[in-house]
């Protein structure tokens, strides 16, 4: 380890070494060293609290939510709607039941498009976008464009990948329903000024969704403060397990959205004539949900909690700022995603070298990034490469982590030389 290594075990608020032993899976040697995990962006390795959350519901209370009036039903409920509590505490919204558990975050979006869209979306209407969303943000509002006649928009980027928020300021008019956009981009690391851009879209009465998946492992979210109408994020992109996430919706909004799936536990009374709806958040709960994946998040939630978005944020700044200058050293390497503002996403060229060959190269060196289009084919095309190397980090991330990459990085020259 280097003496610069070294120094970032101590960075301010965080003992990353004695984090790290709270996530079992990263002490494991892979291809025979040990695992430097950089994928953090695609999903986030699991602290034991997490883990043994999940287990102590399957091992004590299983049973099913709100329906049972026997015991372990009753702690089922409890537990599930605790960790509604938390998420509500989490992201500072008002109320719990604007706090929906999906599956993750493309099906808070769909859930938008498919009841808030539908019901509000007519032909000749507009649906503003940005040229750096994740295919879950384009292809449920295309679905919903091309069932209306609607059009899709999409407000541009610059070449450092940062939002032009005044063209995005003047795609907005009357014929606009909806914005929907990353607050951070999970190809680039941009941080976009959402609380500028909702108030921009509120000057004109137009509803803005965030898309916090890359947002919510790395600073505090409040939707109050945002202003935002909708705030989707994934469980298992913040430490939680996978198949759990959160869309949150204003309560005016939710109240008057018509439900998305029906079946049980979202409806009041149901007869062959007529269904009536179940109170918020129950009424876009269709079905038994995954009781365990709330638990999780709630445990997870906890985790970071504990942690702090202090502490977690100076560690992760200090990472991206020393990966920054790091790879610098590599010859040939092009960052692709430059923004002033940036989450700890890492995406790079390397010369002629195809991204995929970077990556399975690093990969036999114990090194995980991801490769490819991350889900943004149409900003890659902005872009003009067809794919990038990703190296994204969290919290129990250390320098060293960086060192292995970059080291990593000479390696695949000398092979391609
Ligand atoms: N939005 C962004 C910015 C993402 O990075 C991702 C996942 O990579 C998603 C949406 C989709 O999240 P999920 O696959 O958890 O639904």
């Amino acid at each position: 380890m280097t003496a610069l290594a070294q120094r970032s075990l101590s960075a301010p608020g965080l003992d990353v070494e004695k984090v790290r032993k709270d996530f079992p899976i990263l002490g494991q040697e892979v291809r025979g060293k040990p695992l430097v995990y950089l994928d953090s962006a695609a999903t986030s390795q699991k602290p034991r609290a997490v883990i043994d959350a999940v287990a102590r519901y399957y091992l004590q209370d299983n049973a099913n939510v709100h329906r049972g009036v026997h015991l372990l039903s009753e702690r089922a409920t409890k537990e599930y709607e605790g960790a509604r509590e938390k998420v509500r505490r989490f992201i500072n919204a008002a109320r719990a039941e604007e706090i929906i558990f999906v599956r993750g975050t493309t099906e808070a979006i769909n859930l938008v498009a498919q009841t808030y869209g539908r019901t509000r979306v007519r032909a000749g209407d507009e649906v503003l976008i940005t040229e750096m969303e994740h295919h879950s943000d384009i292809v449920p509002w295309q679905l919903l464009c091309e069932e209306k006649g609607a059009v899709l928009r999409v407000a541009p980027i610059d070449d450092d990948g940062q939002l032009l928020v005044d063209e995005l300021q003047r795609m907005l008019g009357p014929r606009t329903r909806l914005l929907a956009l990353a607050h951070v981009s999970n190809t680039l690391g941009t941080i976009n000024p959402a609380r500028r851009i909702v108030e921009i879209a509120h000057r004109q009465g137009i509803p803005v969704l965030l898309d916090g998946a890359q947002a919510a492992p790395h600073f505090p979210i409040d939707v109050r403060a945002l202003d935002c109408d909708f705030y989707a994020f994934s469980g298992h992109k913040l430490f939680g397990p996978t198949g759990i996430g959160v869309l949150y919706g204003r309560s005016e909004l939710l109240e008057e959205m018509p439900p998305w799936q029906g079946g049980g536990d979202m409806i009041s009374s149901v007869t062959f004539e007529k269904t009536t709806w179940n109170k918020l958040p129950h009424k876009f709960e269709a079905g038994t949900p995954d009781i365990a994946g709330a638990i999780g998040l709630g445990a997870a939630i906890d985790y970071v909690g504990a942690l702090g978005f202090a502490a977690i944020a100076a560690h992760e700044h200090d990472l991206l700022t020393y990966a920054t200058e790091a790879v610098r050293e590599v010859p040939g390497l092009r960052l692709i995603g430059t923004a002033k503002e940036k989450a700890s996403v890492l995406s790079f060229v390397l010369g002629d070298v195809h991204p995929h060959d970077v990556g399975t190269i690093l990969d036999q060196e114990g090194i995980a990034i991801r490769t490819g289009h991350h889900c943004t084919q149409p900003l890659m095309r902005r872009l003009g490469v067809p794919a990038t190397a990703r190296a994204s980090f969290a919290f129990y991330n250390l320098r060293s982590d960086v060192d292995a990459l970059v080291a990593g990085l000479h390696k695949v020259q000398e092979i391609f030389r």
